[in-house]
């Protein structure tokens, strides 16, 4: 007799295929009952988890994923991973190599945070390529890859077998921001993502609402190239505990902040550049220059000290809860200092190209400005005196005494030091205000500033035919500062004053009394310096710069012989408002081209004027206005120092803006740049 099939028996289970399922329920009970702990991200990225298949890698070379290059890509990593992080902002660059940092992201919160997550790309278009180009051929090639089938992954989301689960859409289309809650959100391009549906709020807040369920485990990241000031990626980035990469200078290990300022390139005797930009991409001829001992790095210098890098966090006291990386063109290993430095100087000649410059080379917004001066080179032109021709670059060094117009009485001077130039411009000062550029120019070399302060303490021949010495000078002290101290000292009896200034202040100008030091850092005396409020003398400097043409008060006149740069430095600062913190808006001069030294200038022979009273040669009766604050601390307003006593604020000046202000004649302007 036969005997009934027994449940249980290896062949009759063999045969019904329950052995194979069974062993899977098995793994499968058990998989869900052992906890699943996330590896950190960068060992988990870079330890083998995300392999590039060489079609997607950079340059071809595929293998594991490695931020050796880019090691501040590790940051945002090791922020998704940290207890307490539920924002990432991260403000980039183009070619910074953005979306290998978007697709680790991605991939390793798929793979290990249960819960689905959502990668919002510009566009559809944008969305598909992901999928198609990276995503998947990244998927074949990863390990985590291998129980996903190939055409799993498509836009509506692809389940992972931990529990986590990847959609990647576009940021426009109507399911973006709307629908099931998700545990993170990913925004590749997020300036992008404020151009849809403003009205229902900031796509962040709604990113927000749409993780809410997960509390603190929920993950927004926000990496985008920033356009404007007040939309999109920056504010957030401003909002942030906010991070940069700084390196170490291969000469001296200073670490510093990688900056568009100290990328250089051969000049010519006048400043501009001896290259066109063509010329300097093609033969590679800019470098870049230690902020600290100005040693020269080459490429491959700056991509070594950017693998030995390290975070810099400029608010540590703002909470972790959102986390914000700043990245600028000059740290990504695809592009050269010679590229980058050509590209600003195209972009120098069209502001529409100087715009998208700032934006995408350097990460930083456009700015919204509030008042464009009216000071255009064309007015410059106007103001041109056809009868004085200032001395000759190196006057100085020879015997003759130079005259200035008629009407001049006095004479004043300003320095702005650079690492390896002294900039100087003489004004000349009549009455109720009326000026004249004597003469501009640098100095340059082994005792640059020692020749500036020869050219200072020469004569001019003024009105009257009489012959005096510079009132007053003063001397910008913020590069090389106790060089600039031991100058100022040696000609302080002539009026030769250090100066520096600040964005916030109360006061015009304020005498402060400070050490002195040798070149062994011993101090060897006191110095006073001048400490200026830069917004009121920017102010002063724009009324002069535009009021004329023609005779008359407060007009600042040109020499007949201005030299080519000297209209581009003056025209070099704007206006603008900056947003604060708590949306206050202060409004601060910024330089919008890096040739702004004799502007500087400008503003340093003005607070030198203001210091010897010469603003106010014959000027109607002075108004006594109510005292303003004094400012306590170490600033000490001396009583020598008349422009810094509160109850007369330079009124000659002041009157006279106001009264340019109501003539109309000050171009009040809004205009985006
Ligand atoms: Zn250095």
């Amino acid at each position: 007799m036969r005997r009934a099939p027994i449940i249980g028996d290896p062949s009759y289970l063999e045969r019904r295929g329950w052995v194979d399922a069974l062993r899977r329920l098995r793994t499968a009970w058990r998989r869900a009952w052992t906890p699943r702990v996330p590896p950190d991200p960068v060992e988990w990225v870079e330890g083998g988890g995300v392999v590039l298949p060489s079609s997607v890698a950079a340059r071809g070379i595929g293998g594991r994923l490695s931020f050796r290059a880019r090691p501040y890509w590790r940051l945002p990593l090791r922020w998704f991973a940290q207890e307490g992080v539920e924002t990432i902002v991260v403000e980039v660059a183009s070619q910074c190599g953005k979306t290998t940092l978007d697709i680790s992201l991605a991939l390793y919160a798929a793979e290990w945070l249960a819960g689905p997550g959502l990668v919002l790309m510009p566009s559809e278009e944008h969305a598909e390529d992901l999928v198609r180009d990276r995503l998947r051929p990244i998927f074949q090639a990863s390990p985590f890859g291998k129980g996903l089938k190939s055409n799993d992954l498509r836009l509506g989301g692809v389940s992972f077998p931990g529990g986590g689960n990847l959609n990647v859409i576009g940021v426009g289309s109507p399911n973006a921001l709307k629908g099931r809650p998700a545990r993170w959100v990913l925004f590749d391009e997020y300036d992008e993502a404020i151009r849809y549906g403003a009205s229902a709020g900031s796509p962040l807040k709604r990113a927000e609402t749409r993780t809410r369920t997960y509390g603190s485990l929920r993950r927004i990241v926000l990496t985008s190239t920033p356009t404007v000031e007040d939309k999109g990626i920056h504010p957030e980035y401003d909002a942030s505990r906010r991070h940069e990469w700084h390196v170490p200078c291969p000469h001296c290990g200073a670490f510093q902040k990688l900056d568009l300022d100290r990328v250089k390139w051969p000049r010519n005797a006048e400043g501009d550049s001896s290259a066109s930009p063509a010329e300097i991409k093609s033969q590679k001829l800019a470098w870049y220059e230690c902020a600290s001992c100005e040693g020269q790095w080459s490429d491959a210098d700056r991509l070594r000290a950017i693998a030995a890098g390290r975070v810099h966090c400029l608010d540590p006291d703002r909470p972790t809860l959102s986390m914000g990386l700043h990245i600028s063109v000059l740290y990504s290993p695809d592009v050269s200092l010679s590229e980058t430095a050509a590209a600003f100087l195209d972009a120098l000649e069209d502001p529409e190209k100087l715009k998208q410059f700032r934006n995408e080379w350097l990460a930083e917004p456009r700015r919204e400005i509030v008042r464009t001066t009216s000071t255009d080179q064309a007015h410059l032109a106007t103001l041109q005196l056809p009868d004085y021709q200032m001395p000759a670059p190196d006057w100085w060094q020879g015997e003759e005494t130079p005259r200035a117009p008629d009407w001049v009485r006095a004479v004043t001077w300003g320095f702005d030091v650079q690492g390896s130039e002294v900039w100087g411009l003489a004004r000349g000062w009549g009455d109720h205000g009326e000026n004249c550029i004597l003469w501009c120019g640098s100095f340059r070399g082994a005792g640059d500033l020692d020749h500036a302060a020869q050219a200072y303490c020469r004569e001019w021949i003024v009105a009257g035919g009489e012959v005096v010495r510079p009132r007053a000078g003063m001397m910008d002290s913020g590069y090389r500062t106790h060089e600039v101290y031991r100058v100022c000292s040696l000609h302080r009896a002539r009026g030769l004053t250090p100066s520096k200034g600040r964005l916030d202040g109360t006061l015009p100008m304020s005498m402060s009394a400070v050490d002195r030091q040798d070149a062994n850092r011993r101090a060897v005396g006191r110095v006073d310096l001048a400490v200026l409020w830069t917004t009121y003398w920017q102010d002063l400097v724009a009324a002069t710069l535009e009021a004329g043409p023609g005779r008359g008060r407060g007009v600042c006149h040109m020499p007949g012989n201005p030299p080519s740069y000297l209209f581009r430095h003056l025209t070099a600062e704007r206006k603008v408002a900056v947003k604060g913190r708590n949306n206050q808006i202060t409004y601060v001069w910024k330089a919008h081209s890096h040739e702004n030294h004799l502007r500087d200038c400008m503003v340093y022979s003005h607070a030198a004027a203001g210091m010897v009273r010469l603003l106010e040669l014959r000027a109607i009766r002075p108004v006594v206005a109510a005292p303003e604050p004094v400012e306590p601390a170490q600033e000490i307003a001396k009583a020598t120092a008349p422009v810094a006593t509160p109850g007369r604020p330079l009124s000659g000046m002041a009157r006279l803006v106001a009264a340019r202000k109501a003539q109309g004649s000050t171009a009040v302007q809004m205009r985006r740049i």
